[in-house]
């Protein structure tokens, strides 16, 4: 079976890696680098807290889990860290929210517990707590982080060497081809034609694009910005979530730094400057709970798009129309790709359909007169 992978971020490295596992012959193509759009300047956090509704909670943790599984998989994985995260809200307003997503957490079973500030200032000095108003602290010690690139790059280093799956970079897809409703080939922009049984769009930001005869499906996108700090001579450990700021280290001692007010900021994904009103404000808010920062200014500052399908979910499955156009698209695709990349290689490659993603299917998009 041809399967062609459309996409090689993290999403479409995943689905590469585990369509090949399964059996398939995979070509993945891949307008620009592998791993040079939006997982790259991604926050990465991979969690479930505060996912609803129950299905996409699941969805996500399903997704926690197979990072865990990957890792055994590999003997060790070079891009996760699982060393926890703390969250806590200084704002009056937010707290019944925050209080209620605790209790419907734990009630799931998902790991979080309530820890003190002495605990936290024990766990990582470097936190200044005086900066935490006196609401409760959560700690989540599952949740962790991935370096996207070096999760393509292992994922797409298997693939090639140990299951022969082909990987073009800087090869865009410009059609999908039928042939009686079927797929039949794929062209990129240099005109060279791909045959395929079966094509994976894995475009994130670039799924509405019509891709010749393979229509895309809405989306809702907005736009992301990360700061990173040079490196600092911290010893953080942990993520922390503090209102809308978060914060983790980002290796060799750098901080990176990620807070909603500054993604509302932007009106599209302009390339920012290091003395903008954004990397002022991401650095004010992250010096207030990481005092050492005072010294640094910004080394990077970065945007993108933020992939979301029209409603906000996950969207996974075949797309109406065109027999063998399967759409693997979603948010928070750092901690749901290991277990999106397993669950489209069992429906395409190995025709097992997966239930626990009928909430998450194209159709829901293409439903007239409803
Ligand atoms: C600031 C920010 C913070 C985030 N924080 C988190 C978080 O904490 N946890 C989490 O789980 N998720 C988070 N996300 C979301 C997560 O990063 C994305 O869901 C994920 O990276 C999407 O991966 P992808 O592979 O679908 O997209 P991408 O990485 O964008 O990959 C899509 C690829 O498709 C290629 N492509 C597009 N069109 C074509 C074409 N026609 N032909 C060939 N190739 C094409 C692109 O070049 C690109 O490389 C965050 C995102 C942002 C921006």
């Amino acid at each position: 079976m041809q399967v062609i992978v459309i996409g090689a971020g993290i999403v479409g490295s995943a689905v590469a890696y585990e369509c090949a596992k399964a059996g398939a012959n995979v070509t993945v193509l891949e307008a620009g680098r592998i791993a040079g759009a939006t997982s790259t300047i991604s926050f990465a956090w991979t969690n479930a807290t505060a996912k609803r509704p129950r299905s996409y909670y699941d969805l996500n943790v399903a997704g926690m889990r197979a990072h865990l599984d990957l890792r055994r998989e590999f003997g060790g994985a070079p891009w996760f860290t699982q060393s926890g995260s703390f969250e806590w809200r200084n704002q009056a307003s937010d707290q019944a929210t925050y209080l209620e997503n605790f209790r419907q957490m734990k009630e799931w079973g998902y790991g979080i517990e309530w820890i003190s500030r002495a605990q936290l200032a024990q766990m990582e000095p470097d936190v200044n707590v005086t900066s935490i108003e006196d609401g409760p602290i959560s700690y989540f010690p599952e949740e962790g982080w991935v370096d996207p690139a070096l999760y393509c790059a292992w994922l797409l280093r298997v693939a090639r060497e140990r299951y022969g799956a082909k990987v073009h970079e800087f090869a865009r897809v410009s059609a999908i081809h039928e042939e009686s409703g079927r797929v039949r080939e794929v062209q990129i922009a240099e005109g060279t034609r791909f045959l395929a049984d079966a094509v994976v769009n894995c475009t994130g930001g670039w799924a509405d694009a019509k891709l010749g005869d393979a229509i895309g499906i809405p989306l809702a996108s907005t736009i992301g910005v990360l700061g990173l700090t040079p490196p600092v001579a911290l010893t953080l450990r942990s993520q922390l979530h503090a209102d809308d700021l978060d914060l983790r280290p980002d290796g060799a001692g750098r901080i990176m730094i990620h807070k909603i007010g500054v993604d509302a900021m932007m009106t599209g994904a302009n390339l920012l400057t290091l003395g903008g009103p954004q990397a002022e404000t991401l650095l004010q808010a992250a010096r207030q709970v990481l005092p050492a920062l005072d010294t640094v200014g910004l080394e990077a500052i970065r945007t993108t798009v933020r992939p979301y399908p029209e409603d906000g979910y996950t969207c996974v499955g075949s797309m109406p129309g065109l027999a063998g156009h399967y759409m693997a698209v979603t948010h928070s695709g750092v901690t749901i790709s290991p277990y999106l990349g397993r669950a489209v290689a069992d429906e395409v490659v190995r025709g097992e359909a997966h239930a626990d993603l009928d909430d998450f299917r194209p159709d829901r998009f293409f439903q007239i007169g409803l």
